[in-house]
């Protein structure tokens, strides 16, 4: 399972439309503030979710403060307790008030020393919230829409129409040629980072004609087989990795200027060395994204 993946939180879409329901679920919540952005977390090395309980999280309201149930966690017997992100943006003293329960910090970076069934919830947690933060317009008529369903959708008060939180499919794939695959530096990485090729899905594509347009734009390859290996939510702010390998044609590359600064052929021997840092002044995906775990399955492979 994917880093990202596999939340404990039993999602009650069945009941969360409930304003009752929702309501005696906050009493004894754990509930899971956002700040910029950011997730509020403790512990060492090993970093938790951190939790404040419904009265702390009521100092720190705000018109802006959306709450969103997330689910309810694992119970050995009867119902467990529910968990909610809450969003203390508009509290620029959050960071303070909350130093006693945690601290804000990044969640990717966060992501390689982050509980994993904690990371899938915090996944969840800002995916709700940076999809709240970009939809407070309706995409139709143009009013401001208003939350419901516990934080699970937005509705228009003024055309009716309701807004679910979106997710965006992309797809990363890394290519093959032989007994070598495909890594590449975009135009807007660090001079040192490699990692696979990605792009997100256009409207009337599959994934695998996506996958083929990708690397034929950025990369100048043919694509012929593509195999789906698995995909990754990536709220960063909103994707659906969708990973594949791609048995490339031939291995002749024209770059995508714009996008590609630079792309190389690796042995397994060199995609192992680059995952495992050993290539000097370079470096490859993080351990917690999906192009890791592309690249280590095709290295793998081979044994
Ligand atoms: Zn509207």
């Amino acid at each position: 399972m994917l880093p990202f993946t596999g939340s404990p939180l039993d999602r009650r879409s069945d009941k969360r439309s409930d304003p009752d329901w929702v309501a005696q679920r906050l009493v004894g919540a754990r509930i899971l503030p956002l700040w910029q952005g950011q997730v509020l977390v403790t512990g060492s090395p090993v970093l938790k979710a951190a939790a404040v309980p419904l009265e702390v999280a009521q100092t720190l309201v705000t018109p802006l403060g959306v709450m969103v149930f997330l689910g309810l966690e694992e119970a050995d017997l009867g119902e467990g307790r529910a968990v909610f992100a809450f969003d203390v943006t508009a509290s620029p003293d959050a960071p303070e008030v909350l130093k006693s329960f945690g601290e804000f910090r990044d969640l990717r970076t966060s992501s390689l020393i982050l509980r994993r069934k904690d990371l899938a919830i915090l996944s969840q947690a800002k995916g709700m919230i940076e999809w709240h933060s970009r939809n407070g317009f309706c995409a139709r008529c143009g009013a401001k829409t208003e939350t419901a369903d516990a934080g699970t959708k937005r509705v228009c008060p003024l055309c009716g129409t309701e807004h679910f939180p979106r997710t965006d499919p992309a797809v990363i794939m890394l290519a093959t040629c032989g007994e070598r695959c495909l890594l590449a530096r975009n135009v807007n990485w660090t001079p040192d980072f490699y990692s696979c090729l990605a792009g997100f899905m256009e409207p009337g594509e599959s994934i695998e004609e996506a996958v083929r347009r990708e690397l034929h734009e950025e990369a100048g390859i043919i694509v012929g087989n593509v195999r789906y290996f698995a995909s990754q939510p990536w709220p960063f702010p909103a994707a659906l990795m969708m990973g594949c390998y791609a048995e490339a044609e031939g291995d002749a590359l024209k770059l995508d200027p714009t996008e590609i600064a630079d792309a190389v052929w690796y042995t397994r021997d060199q995609a192992r060395a680059l995952l495992e840092g050993q290539i000097e002044a370079r470096r490859g995906p993080i351990k917690s994204a999906i192009a890791w775990h592309l690249i280590d399955g095709w290295v793998r492979s081979d044994k």
